[in-house]
């Protein structure tokens, strides 16, 4: 029987958790959320983050700046949020408009208040083996998922499909790190299905509707759909969820499996940036 990986109840019971833990603080932490231009998903997005963000009682602000906003405007931004002693985390709405540098954009912010794990102080100290103020939160929410089912990763083959600097390449790593065996495709990547055939568990970030199919799957493996993927028929994973499900012993659904998982983990990290740079101060 194939066991369904349920992200949500688990980001609703990690929520309930962060939600007890900030009862008892006195002053709360704080996550800024600076949005830039008018991308519908994106507004969605902030919202969600925003919604979850009070719903367990932190302080949020979402600061939004016009398309036309220059990479300098929103530097100042950031540069002042930096220095605000009352913010603990910044994120960054991604992507940010045509003509503007993610790069250096992502690179302004504090690592200390870097609650995307995105900065390359945070991403190198992951890359290194060394903890970072923040892991990245799709990576971390998809660790944690398997965790919670007691999925062994040490030892086993692993394929990563897609390797974006936000899940496929930070997922890589720290499977590494907990001893997986880690196979990296990419849209260059020769053989896939037979290479997919291989694995113990596929991790896919690809962003193609229902692209694997049961016949790129090994009986029994392990299926996390990180994909969103917007269709006619509303959303939708790279997985052929339905084609697939049998064939696997445990599968993330779309919606309903990664996508809770990261929010939750955005939260999460908020309050071990508030705890951390507590610390810091005593
Ligand atoms: P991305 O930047 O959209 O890049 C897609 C990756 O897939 C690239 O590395 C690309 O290879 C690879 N790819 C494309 N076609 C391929 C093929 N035929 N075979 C193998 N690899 C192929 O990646 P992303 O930002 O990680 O997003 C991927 C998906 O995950 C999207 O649907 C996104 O919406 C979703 N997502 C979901 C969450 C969540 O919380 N659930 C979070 C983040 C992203 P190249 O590098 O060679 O181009």
């Amino acid at each position: 029987m194939t066991v369904i990986l349920d992200g949500k109840s688990l980001a609703n019971k990690i929520t309930e958790e962060l939600k007890n833990k900030t009862q008892s603080l006195t002053n709360k932490p704080k996550l800024a959320v600076l949005l830039v231009g008018d991308n519908p998903a994106s507004q969605i997005y902030v919202k969600n983050k925003q919604k979850k963000a009070e719903y367990i009682g932190f302080e949020s602000l979402v600061i939004p700046l016009p398309k036309e906003a220059t990479e300098d405007n929103i530097l100042e931004h950031i540069y002042i949020l930096n220095e605000d002693t009352n913010i603990n985390a910044i994120l960054v709405q991604l992507p940010l408009p045509d003509g503007i540098n993610q790069k250096r954009i992502i690179e302004a912010i504090d690592p200390i208040k870097d609650v995307d794990g995105f900065t390359s102080y945070n991403f190198g100290r992951l890359a290194l083996g060394y903890k970072p103020y923040t892991y990245p939160c799709t990576p971390k929410g998809i660790i944690k998922l398997l965790e919670e089912y007691n999925i062994e990763l040490s030892g086993k083959n692993v394929l990563v499909i897609g390797r974006s600097n936000i899940v496929g390449k930070p997922v890589s790593l720290m499977l590494q790190q907990k001893n997986a065996t880690v196979t990296m495709a990419n849209s260059y990547t020769q053989n896939l299905r037979e290479i997919s055939k291989q694995a113990d568990i596929i991790i896919s970030a690809v962003g193609k509707p229902k692209f694997i199919t049961q016949d790129y799957i090994k009986d029994d493996a392990i299926i996390v759909d990180v994909g969103i993927n917007r269709t006619d028929n509303g959303l939708c994973g790279d997985i052929d969820f339905e084609n697939a499900k049998e064939h696997t012993s445990h599968i993330t659904p779309v919606p309903g499996g990664v996508g809770p998982m990261t929010i939750a983990m955005l939260m999460e990290n908020t309050l071990e940036l508030y705890n951390l740079q507590k610390e810091l101060l005593l």
